[in-house]
């Protein structure tokens, strides 16, 4: 089973435009030959345009932190798949902790915007996972099981394919706390055997499920050795270009 790892880079309101097409440039530069690896960088919607042409014919790929479901109109702040995908991107984060925490995003949200990413072209990173209390009250598995069937309700068999899927523990974003191998290890198997269950078995094998929280270089490559994890979601690690590269270079 084949599934080219994917290392994706959320730069999170961090960097105005011209900040972000630097750093843009100097990683493609630095992931100039990088093999088997797909790379994506996640910069402010204000600066895909500008982005997506300083990486053009590089390895880099960009991608939107949010979108919204519907595709024009009078929706004051928004921005459509659509637009997203016209300003060069190819990819795009939805329901990330951060949205769901402070935006207001819902499973049943996640649910149209990933139809709505579908629907433009665009490949969904759908972002799930537990916060520190509901781990401690063993409720990891249900939060899990509840944010893939709500928030993927609906999807054939090729979408679940073309989609990712970033597991997020929320207590381990930004804060430094990485989850353990074997707590990767242990839902990892778990979100594959969920997908596989719900839209099965062959075509869910392919999807990509990444990993998120405080990843650096230094714990990638033990995090990457992990059966099901197919790549990465990196917040702070990812905004340096000189340090995403060695987590990028992680073999
Ligand atoms: C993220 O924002 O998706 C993330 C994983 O952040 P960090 O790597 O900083 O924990």
């Amino acid at each position: 089973m084949s599934r080219t790892p994917l290392i994706a880079g959320n730069w999170k309101m961090h960097k105005t435009g011209p900040e972000a097409v630097d750093s843009a440039k100097r990683l493609a530069q630095l992931s100039e030959g990088v093999a088997d690896v797909d790379i994506m960088i996640a910069p402010t919607s204000l600066a895909l345009p500008l982005v997506s042409q300083a990486v053009a014919g590089t390895q880099v790929r960009v991608g939107a932190q949010n979108l919204y479901f519907e595709k024009q109109g009078a929706f004051t702040g928004e921005v459509s798949g659509d637009m997203i995908r016209a300003a060069g991107a190819e990819y795009v984060l939805i329901g990330h902790s951060e949205r769901r925490q402070f935006f207001g995003d819902t499973d049943a949200l996640v649910c149209r915007k990933t139809r709505a990413a579908l629907d433009a072209g665009l490949i969904p990173v759908v972002c799930i996972g537990e916060t520190e209390k509901e781990r401690d009250e063993e409720k990891t598995f249900f939060v899990l099981d509840k944010q893939v069937s709500d928030g993927l309700k609906g999807f054939g068999l090729e979408e679940i394919r073309t989609l990712v899927l970033a597991y997020e523990p929320v207590w381990a974003i930004g804060t430094g706390k990485t989850a353990s191998v074997e707590q990767v290890e242990e839902v990892h198997r778990f979100l594959r055997k969920t997908l596989e269950e719900k839209f099965s078995g062959a075509l869910a094998k392919e999807t990509r499920i990444l990993y998120g929280g405080s990843v650096k270089p230094d714990n990638v490559k033990d995090l990457m050795s992990i059966e099901d994890v197919d790549g990465a979601l990196v917040g702070g690690a990812s905004l340096d270009a000189d340090k995403f590269i060695n987590i990028i270079r992680y073999q």
